[in-house]
């Protein structure tokens, strides 16, 4: 058996275009150009690169985008407040704090200041708390990307064995919850899991996000898995690579996806996807929910969509 490609860039151009269907719609009904708003604090050059797809991928789809770049030695409460002000200007749908920060900044107090309602990378704790309840405004972009390609592939979820190797909060953890939002039955495994492969070996779905490249070997794989390499890490050569076996592990799959070309671009597509959502919501008057502690909250409406960006 020879596994089918799961592509993601193929998947990617389908959810894109019909991305920028919804901003011409938003645009030409209520004059909204979907708007968001970058922060990369100091010039680290692979965060770089990452804001720069970004920025890049919004204009694709005709989303505006701003770049705000802010000097490594910024104070935290500087970094917050114009968080905040940001949080205010109503011509801002989300905001997005390129990860990882300087270390004199507390990342988790940092999420927090976001709006709830512009937190489009999904990494607010209410958002990251919502996926346990099925309340999250916004899912975290990679396993939502996941979710995403696993339904246009037509592959069902519901009962089926989903084993997760790596339990990091920005993928394996919101993965896990994701799917078992889905009903699925969930093994998630890390560094300190015993014997990986007796867990890998039961899965009908396998994703993978560990960042070990090779971790994942065709013996730790049942016949006719669907295989989701997360992973992104470099060989020697700089080539890029992801944490399964991909030559070996294709001939037990039913499905798999290559690295790159999987999984990554289906985050970035994701992150356009939560920024239409979000000036979407604002156009149809209200908030999917309003919380008391938000800078910005206050009275609002139910708009009967809470997790309308769950996959
Ligand atoms: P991370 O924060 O370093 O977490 C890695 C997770 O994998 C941890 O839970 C760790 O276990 C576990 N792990 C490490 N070695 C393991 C092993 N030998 N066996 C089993 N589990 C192991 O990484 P991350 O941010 O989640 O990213 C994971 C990978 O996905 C990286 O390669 C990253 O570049 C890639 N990534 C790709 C995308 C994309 O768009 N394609 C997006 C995000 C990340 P412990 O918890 O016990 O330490």
């Amino acid at each position: 058996m020879s596994a089918r490609i799961l592509d993601g860039r193929e998947i990617a151009r389908d959810i894109r275009a019909d991305t920028a269907l919804r901003v011409a719609e938003l645009t030409a009904k209520a004059g909204i150009v979907p708007h968001l708003v970058v922060i990369l604090v100091g010039g680290n050059p692979a965060s770089r690169v990452y804001v720069e797809n970004k920025i890049r991928a919004c204009a694709e789809v005709g989303i505006r985008s701003t770049l705000v770049t802010l000097d490594p030695g910024i104070a935290a409460q500087d970094l917050i407040a114009e968080i905040e002000r940001l949080n205010r200007s109503p011509d801002v749908h989300g905001i997005l704090v390129q990860l990882p920060l300087p270390p004199h900044h507390d990342i988790q107090a940092v999420l927090r200041a976001i709006s709830v309602h512009k937190d489009v990378d999904g990494f607010h704790l209410y958002n990251v708390g919502g996926l346990v309840v099925g309340r999250t405004i916004f899912s975290p972009c990679t396993p939502y990307g996941v979710m995403r390609m696993l339904d246009h592939a037509g592959i069902p979820v519901e009962g089926r064995n989903v084993t997760i190797v790596g339990a990091s909060n920005i993928v394996g953890k919101p993965m896990a919850l994701m799917m078992m939002a889905r009903d699925a039955t969930v093994s998630v495994c890390h560094a300190k899991t015993r014997d990986l492969a007796q867990y890998t070996i039961l899965a009908d779905i396998l994703i993978v996000a560990a960042g070990v490249p090779r971790l994942i070997g065709a013996q730790m794989v049942r016949t006719g898995a669907v295989v989701i390499d997360v992973g992104i890490n470099r060989d020697p050569q700089g080539r890029l690579q992801g944490d399964v076996d991909f030559d070996a592990v294709r001939e037990r799959a039913s499905y798999i996806t290559p690295v790159p070309g999987g999984v990554g671009p289906m985050t970035v597509t994701m992150l356009l996807v939560n920024t239409v959502s979000a000036a979407e919501r604002i156009a149809e008057g209200g908030r999917a929910l309003m919380l008391p502690e938000q800078p910005d909250g206050g009275p609002g409406r139910l708009t009967g969509r809470p997790g309308a960006d769950a996959a």
